[in-house]
């Protein structure tokens, strides 16, 4: 099926079972009660969740983007705010740290992350920097012997519960003046989390993090000074397609939903699933659920490959985020009052796509990204 190396099927249904037999049972409780919980972090870390990307070396599994990707989708089912933690975590910090960081970060910081031992968070966005992340305000002042961090950052998931932190800060004036940090957030004085209520994935702690005059040592730059915006293009050009798998493990879950309700629920003395217009809609769902499948599982093969395009990326997430909001409104219809209600998942699937069009760079700007590849063509 879609071509899963018996590899990447062991992988996939790995991550399902421990998705349906360990997060399903407490899910929606969690989720209505906004709870966290470091030890689901650890267990995926154990059974190698987050280290597809990594190679043995740094002791991850090296399995690759469309394992890591399969692994996404199939938590995401079951939990986006747990599959968006995985990505923080997995791709973005440690992720960056591995294509960006000297040997001796690496050393440091790879193993713990994917083991679930330190958690990880990326911070760019600022409270009046959101798209236009080259206008970053933060600042990393250098003297000869540390730099001098100063800003405040938001919407920054695990930043509640996070160790270390992945900051994008301005060193020089221009766009080529943003570097990348690497910060203790317990270690590390000058410090201040808060948390940041939200709509939907409340199991993920999303928070703001403010920097005063915080001292940094010259060994917490990742790459080089002024190279911060490339390395953040790169986080990005990884992240965004996780968010498309995350997207996909959502609207699919919307679909069987319909699926299972559309069978069980009847009225004009049928179930409803009999009724042309209802069949209309699950098709719809269908069919832009594969679609999304066939083109993120393409992509993440391109990725494996060294063939991908910043193009494919945005247009995967872009396809993938709005299938999940179209295929959650489905969802919520074909479930009449009882979509409605607080006592089905259906509301939440609802809450928890609404952020997939944002996170990660929202629709607008993906479609700006594909329109600019395909003009300079
Ligand atoms: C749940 C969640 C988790 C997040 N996690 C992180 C994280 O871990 N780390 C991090 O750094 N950030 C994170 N973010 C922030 C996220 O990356 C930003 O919210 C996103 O990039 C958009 O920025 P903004 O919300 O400020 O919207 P804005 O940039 O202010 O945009 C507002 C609206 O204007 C549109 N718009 C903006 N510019 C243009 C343009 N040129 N053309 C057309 N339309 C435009 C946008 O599409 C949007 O509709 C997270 C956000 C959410 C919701």
């Amino acid at each position: 099926m879609n071509g899963l190396s018996s590899e990447q099927i062991a992988i996939r249904d790995t991550a399902a079972r421990y998705a349906r037999d360990q997060i399903q049972p407490w899910h929606e409780a969690d989720e209505s009660q906004g709870r966290f919980r470091r030890e689901v972090v650890a267990e995926m870390g154990a059974l190698g969740f987050w280290g597809a990307l990594v190679p043995e070396t740094y002791d991850g599994t090296g399995t690759g983007f469309l394992s890591a990707i399969l692994i996404t989708e199939e938590i995401a089912k079951v939990s986006p705010a747990y599959a968006g933690h995985m990505i923080t975590q997995s791709v973005a910090v440690a992720g960056t740290i591995l294509s960006h960081g000297s040997e001796q970060q690496k050393r440091q910081y790879i193993p713990a992350l994917i083991a679930g031992r330190t958690i990880g968070c990326f911070a760019a966005t600022e409270p009046n920097v959101g798209s236009d992340v080259a206008a970053i305000g933060a600042t990393a002042l250098e003297n000869s012997d540390d730099f001098v961090l100063n800003g405040t950052k938001s919407w920054i998931t695990n930043a509640p519960v996070a160790d270390l932190a992945l900051v994008f800060a301005r060193t020089a004036p221009r766009r080529s003046g943003i570097s990348c940090f690497l910060v203790d957030l317990h270690q590390t004085r000058g410090v201040t989390v808060r948390e940041t209520e939200k709509l939907g994935q409340r199991c993920a702690k999303v928070g703001e993090i403010f920097f005063e005059d915080t001292h940094l040592p010259k060994s917490a730059l990742i790459g080089k000074q002024g190279k911060g915006f490339s390395t953040l293009m790169d986080l990005l050009g990884n992240t965004r397609l996780f968010a498309a798998a995350r997207a996909l493990g959502l609207a699919s879950t919307c679909l069987h939903a319909s699926l299972e309700y559309a069978k069980t629920r009847s009225q004009f003395g049928v179930p409803i699933g009999n009724h042309q217009l209802i069949q209309a809609q699950l098709a719809e769902m269908y069919v832009t659920e594969q679609a999304a499948r066939t083109f993120i599982y393409k992509v993440a093969r391109d990725k494996d490959l060294g063939t991908d395009s910043p193009m494919d990326v945005s247009a995967a997430k872009y396809f993938a985020c709005e299938a999940a909001v179209r295929a959650a409104e489905k969802a919520m219809r074909i479930y009449g009052a009882y979509g409605y209600s607080m006592e089905y998942p259906i509301q939440r699937y609802l809450r928890d796509a609404q952020a997939m069009v944002i996170t990660e760079g929202c629709s607008n700007i993906q479609q700006l990204i594909i329109a600019r590849h395909l003009l300079k063509a």
